[in-house]
């Protein structure tokens, strides 16, 4: 079996439960194969103090991490400036957001070097290499540049836009390019692939050979859907952990005579956030019933405070939640409790679980895992609903969830009166489909299925 190498901007320790599922599983996928996990530490340092030096390898288990420490002013370029100011809006098609003009590039396309550089040191001609999103896209044009034969492939876990969008990127072509360098790119829906074969006909004039194989710039890649999943087992065992259960035992003391509903983001303007208040004040404000009963528990993690859009969203988020408890509250009753904090990962299925309906109402997202986990986490014998923007990845899979347009104020808004007073056959009936389709295509599933498409794909 070759050895898989496994490249993202941020590397975890696979054996701490914090880590998440996705680092679990690549875990999983490394330690089969005795691989190497390889990314940046996390660690900004001064202009030459140290970022030139070799990768820091440390043995987790049967997996190696090797981490490089970045510059501060090439992480600002490449992690602030280009992929968090420019790809990420981008792709979530906020070209509103995008800093266009910014001259960041030079900063990316210097890390996705040293990234190739230091990489290429480690490489053995027979090892799959596999790249994890946007931050590294030009990654293997630059280890091929420095020899690298190997199988290399892409998986982007953020959506792709429809060509007419990524093509306000000043380089997107050399972006799309860069893709060809791969053998293989999953991606997390078909709607990402559609948008893909759309771009590569229309402004490459590729040539699709096979039902998944393109052709353009002198080289053939293959493009497929592979959703991501969660680790169903895990979650459910952290449900009935110590940490989920003291949490399920508190909120329903608290709120025994209240329905709950729960959103858990990052707090990030595609989430979708301020809508996600607007419909729940147009419920209360349309159906007067819910008042001084339901309460929206809403979690928003911090996240890139460096960039500025995302300041602006947090005082948006403030004041919107503010104005609908002090327009709609009482003594005994606050409609939203708005946290900018993060919920352990611990203690997540609890909060789930105690939820009645959960509100997943992104603008845009390549999946969200949220979703899943909810479904994961419920009482098979009295769940609870899903609501879900058609927007997310994860609509593509979780048909039976109730999906909505999250910019509809109103559908959201007739859509949460429905979940909360669905009946219980309706829901056990959604539940048991939904929760069956994420146990089949888990997060084993995934990288299984990504790396024998791999090891399959003919460059
Ligand atoms: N998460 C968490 N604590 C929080 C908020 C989120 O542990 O307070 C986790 C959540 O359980 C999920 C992940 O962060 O596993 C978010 O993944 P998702 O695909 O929903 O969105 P992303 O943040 O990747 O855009």
């Amino acid at each position: 079996m070759p050895r898989l190498v496994v490249v993202s901007n941020r590397v975890a320790d696979p054996r701490k439960t914090a880590a998440g599922g996705l680092a679990v599983a690549l875990g999983e996928a490394l330690a089969s194969s005795g691989g190497l996990w390889f990314g940046w530490s996390g660690h900004v340092v001064a202009a030459g103090d140290g970022s030139d030096a070799a990768p820091k390898l440390h043995r987790a288990g049967p997996v190696t991490l090797a981490t490089l420490d970045l510059p501060q002013a090439d992480h600002d370029a490449y992690y602030l400036g280009y992929a968090n100011g420019v790809l990420w809006p981008v792709f979530h098609n906020r070209l509103d957001l995008a800093e266009l003009d910014r001259s960041d590039l030079d900063g990316y396309r210097r890390v996705n070097r040293l990234f190739a550089q230091r990489l290429a040191a480690l490489l053995r001609p027979d090892d799959l290499v596999w790249i994890h999103d946007y931050h590294l896209i030009p990654l293997a044009t630059e280890l091929r540049a420095l020899g690298c034969q190997q199988r290399m492939g892409f998986f982007l876990h953020i959506p792709l836009p429809p060509p007419l969008v990524m093509a306000a990127i000043p380089q997107h072509e050399w972006l799309m390019r860069s893709l060809f360098a791969y053998d293989l790119i999953g991606f997390q829906s078909e709607t990402d692939v559609a948008h893909f074969a759309r771009y590569v006909h229309n402004e490459a004039r590729a040539e699709q050979r096979e039902n998944d194989v393109f052709e353009a710039f002198g080289r053939s890649v293959r493009a497929r859907a592979v959703p991501i999943g969660i680790d169903v087992d895990e979650f459910q065992r952290l449900g009935q952990g110590r940490e989920a259960q003291d949490m399920l035992a508190t909120l329903h003391r608290q709120y025994a005579q209240r329905q709950l509903l729960v959103g858990v983001d990052r707090l990030d303007y595609s989430k979708g956030l301020p809508q996600r208040l607007r419909a729940f004040r147009r419920l209360l404000q349309d159906h007067p019933e819910n008042r001084g009963k339901a309460v929206l528990v809403q979690v928003a993690a911090p996240s890139r405070e460096g960039v500025t859009a995302y300041a602006d969203l947090r005082a948006e988020l403030e004041s919107l939640s503010g104005a609908i408890n002090s327009e709609y509250g009482e003594l005994d009753w606050m409609p939203v409790r708005y946290m900018h904090r993060a919920v352990a990962r611990m203690r997540l299925p609890g909060l789930y679980r105690a939820a009645r309906v959960a509100l997943v109402t992104p603008l845009r997202d390549g999946m969200n895992l949220v979703a899943k986990e909810y479904v994961a986490a419920q009482d098979p014998v009295d769940p609870g609903v899903l609501v879900l923007s058609r927007f997310a990845g994860a609509a593509e899979q979780m048909r039976d969830a109730l999906l909505v347009n999250p910019y509809d104020t109103q559908a959201v808004a007739e859509a949460t009166q429905r979940a909360l007073n669905m009946p219980l056959d309706e829901r056990q009936a959604r539940h048991a489909l939904l929760l069956a389709g994420i146990r089949e295509f888990d997060v084993h599933w995934w990288h299984r299925h990504f790396i024998d498409n791999l090891s399959d794909a003919s460059a």
